[in-house]
């Protein structure tokens, strides 16, 4: 599934690949799924983006806004899969669930994984979405400083006990963040996943901070993860240093087995020697 750093990615090749396209013709693709969460029927998919023209896209979280000008929004959200530029006179895959051709020839297809939302607003009216209307800042937003995410575990140490997987991947607390780069975040900050976060000391919430802050910019710099493709179908050049090849392999910084458990809908892979 893509995360912050894939949608980021994917956001800023749509500029440097689709500004100022003009679309000919939408589709809502040619491969029925009953996990895409559209909103349109195919017909008014094809009428209302007939002529539009592409603005500046950009993503917040799991989310990512396209323009389609004038008076519409493209919304790629929570989803995994394909998001692929085809050059004109290039061949499309064959299932897409969304098509896009341009005036040029060229073209846009996007094939989810699992599930996702591909639905058109007109422009505004998608803040109002289930999931976007009342987003908490994400770690791109100039407001996610360490005084917010202080405040934020403060928030939450009111309620149930929360684990520090729990604060990185549960209920959009730390919008765009998933379980593919928790991993890597709770294993530079030296934190066991289960450890509830009410407990974490003031030093271990910065180490934490910083974690995140520095995970996640690395992947933004390198295009996203190795295990997703960008726009022109290429992966990505972040490599995750806790993952499935991880599991029962050394340590990097240590040499310690590193470990693999179920925990919160997702395995966890994790250092018993770094992590605690
Ligand atoms: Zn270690």
């Amino acid at each position: 599934m893509f995360e912050l750093p894939e949608f980021v990615t994917l956001a800023r090749q749509m500029n440097e690949t689709l500004t100022g396209k003009i679309v000919r013709r939408g589709s809502l693709g040619n491969s029925p799924h009953k996990f895409v969460w559209y909103n349109r029927t195919p017909e008014e998919f094809a009428r209302l983006t007939e002529g539009k023209i592409v603005g500046p896209a950009h993503a917040r979280g799991k989310w990512l806004f396209v323009p389609l000008n004038p008076t519409y929004l493209l919304l790629f959200g929570e989803c995994g899969g394909r998001l692929l530029y085809h050059p004109a006179g290039s061949a499309l895959p064959d299932k897409y669930h969304l098509w896009l051709t341009f005036e040029d020839g060229s073209s846009l297809t996007a094939l989810t994984q699992m599930w996702g939302a591909m639905e058109l607003y007109e422009a505004g009216l998608e803040q109002d979405r289930q999931y976007l209307k009342g987003m908490r800042p994400t770690p791109t937003d100039a407001e996610f400083t360490f005084r917010y995410f202080s405040g934020l575990i403060d928030e939450l140490r009111t309620g149930e006990k929360r684990s520090a997987k729990a604060l990185l991947t549960q209920d959009q607390l730390i919008p765009g963040v998933g379980n593919a780069i928790a991993q890597d975040i709770l294993f530079r900050a030296g934190l066991h996943p289960r450890p509830p976060i009410s407990d974490l000391s003031a030093q271990q919430r910065q180490r934490l901070y910083d974690a995140l802050q520095a995970t996640l910019q690395e992947a933004v710099a390198k295009g996203g993860r190795n295990d997703e493709v960008d726009l022109h179908g290429r992966p990505g050049g972040y490599v995750r240093l806790m993952d499935s090849r991880a599991a029962g392999q050394p340590c990097p910084a240590c040499g310690t087995v590193v470990e693999k458990i179920q925990y919160l809908g997702g395995a966890c892979y994790f250092c018993p020697h770094c992590q605690v």
